[in-house]
């Protein structure tokens, strides 16, 4: 496998036990030595929160059901499928936005009820306008406050080779090609290492974008206390 792939896909399954989230305060904590395992509870951790520094319980971020998503996309990286990795990279965006919207919504105190129905009812798309309509800003805004102002531009070619794929079954690429001096033309490519090192570096950057997004949405909002 590519040296690249391999540091970019070794970069990627580190990041499943680095971050966390505190109980407390809801920032979510790039700092693997927060992880400390609590005696009093198996397979918990708690530790001092290094932003409220408060003594508390931490939870996984991503969640752990991440992790199995993560490895195969580094299984397609080693067997050498770009396009599998990109698609998996998407997917993984859709679960962090499904998580993101359901922390909005849970986070307002809204019955639980309510929230599963919006979960299961609505669409990618739509998941995203009332992520806007809560926070008040766009995927782009929320991404570029985040510190990753190509982001969504990044996505949005991941999701146009990954439609071109679902569609018409080919992993390729429009290339522009220059004949002569004024001349182009426009052809395809197959997709290969370059747009798997794309997508896992998507990946890398996003959760750090959810990571920040959830931290700046940490807090618990009462409807009648503003
Ligand atoms: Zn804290």
């Amino acid at each position: 496998m590519n040296e690249k792939i391999k540091e970019r896909c070794e970069a990627l399954l580190a990041l499943i036990n680095d971050y966390s989230e505190c109980w407390s305060c809801g920032q979510v904590i790039r700092d693997a030595s927060l992880l400390v395992p609590d005696t009093l509870n198996p397979g918990k951790y708690r530790s001092v929160c290094t932003a409220c520094k408060k003594e508390t319980m931490r939870t996984l971020f991503p969640p752990r059901e991440l992790k199995h998503l993560f490895e195969i996309i580094v299984e397609s990286a080693e067997m050498n499928r770009p396009i599998l990795v990109l698609v998996l990279s998407r997917t993984v965006f859709e679960v962090m936005i499904d998580a993101l919207l359901y922390r909005l919504i849970e986070r307002r105190y809204t019955d639980s009820e309510i929230g599963d129905s919006v979960m299961s009812n609505t669409n990618y798309h739509t998941k995203l306008k009332i992520i806007r309509d809560i926070t008040g800003k766009t995927l782009k805004d929320l991404a570029k406050k985040a510190g990753h102002d190509k982001l969504t531009a990044t996505l949005e070619e991941l999701t146009n080779k990954r439609n071109a794929f679902l569609h018409e079954g080919i992993a390729t690429k429009p290339e522009k090609v220059d004949l002569v001096s004024k001349f182009s033309t426009v052809r395809q490519k197959p997709l290969g290492d370059e747009d798997a090192l794309q997508a896992i570096k998507f990946t890398i950057d996003a959760i750090d974008f959810f990571a920040k997004t959830f931290s700046e949405n940490g807090n618990w909002i009462h409807p009648f206390e503003e």
